[in-house]
């Protein structure tokens, strides 16, 4: 799965690699690893960054982030809790806690910290902007909130992670619930183990939000997508 491919300006690539919110995200000059677990840190070559969203197991294994970390001495960013988990076994210069508000810079990549309505102790959303501006929405497995339809105007985001299954309260109805606050270029359903799911998504947006293109993704397959026009 190593992703050796660069994306072309204004383009970015990305993976997903399990059946949750496992993302790997490529711009031209930085990746971006979130919520890493049930992938081999082998797989994951040439990491600028771990985002981690929560302290569940499904998005937070400290061992294989720490393997990373050791390979490829990335920075990692993560909610209060999650930080806590990882304090001791990764290096303390390398750890940055972050909340909601949070700006940061990895490289000319920029990282904003949003909020996640989701029932873990202090979990968080990730709004990646390329440095050529590509936006890409990472919504961890947030059923939608309200906030969001302002962000979306605000953003004009080209790609959206949208939670259809798995985690509490989340369904199909509630993932394209969050493509229509936010109204994105790109919409992909994910944090699912039911293809089902993903092509119950795809058949809401279809009628409801026909503006916004569904991208169903295989896992730990390359997908492309380039800055709306
Ligand atoms: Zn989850």
């Amino acid at each position: 799965m190593a992703v050796q491919k660069v994306p072309e300006k204004n383009t970015i690539l990305f993976v997903w690699f399990n059946q949750y919110a496992g993302i790997l995200l490529k711009t031209p000059s930085k990746t971006l690893v979130i919520d890493p677990v049930d992938v081999k840190s082998k797989s994951l070559q040439n990491v600028d960054a771990i985002l981690i969203t929560h302290e569940h197991y499904d998005h937070l294994d400290p061992r294989l982030i720490a393997e990373i970390q050791k390979e490829t001495n990335c920075t990692i960013i993560a909610d209060p809790a999650s930080t806590k988990k990882l304090q001791h076994i990764v290096p303390v210069g390398k750890l940055q806690e972050t909340k909601p508000g949070d700006e940061t810079k990895i490289g000319e990549v920029c990282i904003k910290t949003e909020k996640c309505n989701h029932p873990a102790q202090a979990p968080v959303s990730y709004v990646i902007t390329s440095e050529d501006d590509v936006k890409v929405y990472h919504t961890a497995d947030s059923l939608p909130f309200p906030e969001m339809a302002l962000m979306g105007k605000k953003e004009n985001f080209d790609l959206v992670f949208c939670t259809v299954g798995i985690a509490p309260g989340s369904t199909p109805q509630t993932g394209f619930e969050i493509a229509r606050l936010l109204k994105p270029q790109v919409a992909v359903p994910y944090h699912t183990a039911s293809v089902s799911s993903q092509t119950e998504f795809a058949q809401i947006l279809r009628v409801e939000l026909p503006r916004t293109a569904c991208l169903i993704p295989a896992q730990n397959k390359i997908y492309q997508v380039s800055k709306r026009k």
